[in-house]
């Protein structure tokens, strides 16, 4: 089996059987110089780069929450597979309480209401553990927000649920009108899920599709001074590994102050400058590739991408090829844009990094 087999990823299979030497010669469809380095029993490449659009990873955008979404019912799967029975409630809030539906989202988030009504259902019975996993929705006519709630548990009494999510009932609202909820409805919203691989695909299909009126604009303004999450879990759900990659991610990118209309704005409007350090064990066969970021090259992803050739899977958004150095890539890249490319944003020290294939192909 070639070694680039070995990493293979869902979103990648067009490319996946290729080995990347050829993709790379492929790219340019020029002939490469083959800088080797050999060194005790590994031999090394580094003359192959790789240019791929940079996205904004924002759950709010067309194109990243595809990726994102994908990535998150991978993660979503196994965890709902240990669970003992799944039931999705459908929480949502009675418009006439509140005065916005903004007003709405930060006072359910601020009195933790999921939360609280999950700690109830635990105490009465009805959960097996008190994990939940949550995706936010928006009311098409009001832009109310509601909640479809995903839990460990094989039954749970609507009365309790309606009893509990009342609760919640602001203190200043007064009484309960006739015909209203005294805080929202709940909805049985799917059957009991014998599938847990169905119930994550069922819950994640809000987060891969916009919704076709797109997101209220109280929504896309916000993410500058607070972050709203399409989707959300209890505490510990994701495993401890979750929280430590969070403060890996913190280092890495710090999160700029833009609102999510801005972030959105900006994706693709420039393109991630990589070098690929494939090393090979002569003796056993075993590959290890490294990933360099270069820089940012000031260039849209749409003016440069398609026009370097992909045997495998045209459509993704990243390419590799063969070039002899840095600067012999960067003209590479000039002459087939036709437009002098500078870049706009470098590491001052560049670090190599394993090259994650889940991740790569989300750029
Ligand atoms: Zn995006």
């Amino acid at each position: 089996m070639p070694p680039f087999e070995a990493k293979r990823s869902y979103r990648d299979r067009g490319t996946a059987n290729i080995p990347l030497r050829q993709q790379a010669e492929a790219g340019m469809k020029a002939k490469p110089s083959y800088l080797l380095e050999y060194l005790h029993n590994t031999v090394t490449e580094n003359n192959i780069y790789e240019v791929a659009k940079c996205n904004c990873r924002c759950w709010f955008c067309p194109d990243c929450c595809i990726t994102e979404g994908y990535k998150l019912r991978a993660r979503l799967i196994p965890i709902l597979k240990t669970f003992k029975g799944l039931i999705m409630e459908t929480l949502t809030v009675d418009p006439e309480l509140f005065s916005n539906p903004k007003d709405a989202y930060l006072y359910v988030m601020e009195n933790r209401c999921v939360s609280v009504t999950t700690q109830d259902l635990y105490r009465w019975g009805y959960l097996a553990t008190r994990r939940y996993f949550y995706v936010i929705e928006w009311q098409k006519d009001t832009q109310m927000p509601h909640f479809h709630v995903l839990y460990d548990s094989k039954y749970i009494s609507w009365n309790a649920i309606l009893y509990s999510w009342g609760k919640h009932r602001p203190k200043d609202a007064g009484e309960v009108k006739e015909n209203r909820p005294r805080f929202g409805t709940v909805l049985h919203s799917a059957p009991n899920f014998k599938d847990p691989a169905y119930a994550g695909r069922y819950a994640t299909k809000y987060l891969i599709k916009t919704p076709k009126e797109g997101f209220p604009e109280w929504v896309l303004d916000m993410g500058k001074e607070r972050r709203i999450r399409r989707y959300s879990a209890s505490r510990g759900f994701w495993g401890e590994t979750s929280s430590k990659s969070n403060n890996d991610n913190k280092d890495k990118r710090k999160n700029q102050q833009k609102s999510y209309r801005e972030r959105i704005n900006g994706c693709g409007q420039t393109v991630n400058f990589f070098q690929l350090l494939v090393t090979t064990d002569i003796k056993t066969g075993e590959v290890e590739q490294n990933r360099k970021w270069l820089g940012q090259l000031d260039i849209q992803s749409k003016n440069l991408i398609p026009k370097i050739n992909d045997n495998g899977n045209p459509k993704r958004n990243r390419r590799i090829f063969c070039a002899e150095n840095f600067n012999a890539a960067l003209t590479q890249l000039s002459t087939i844009s036709q437009k002098k490319l500078g870049i706009i944003r470098k590491y001052k020290t560049f670090h190599w990094r394993e090259v994650d294939e889940q991740k790569a192909t989300n750029y």
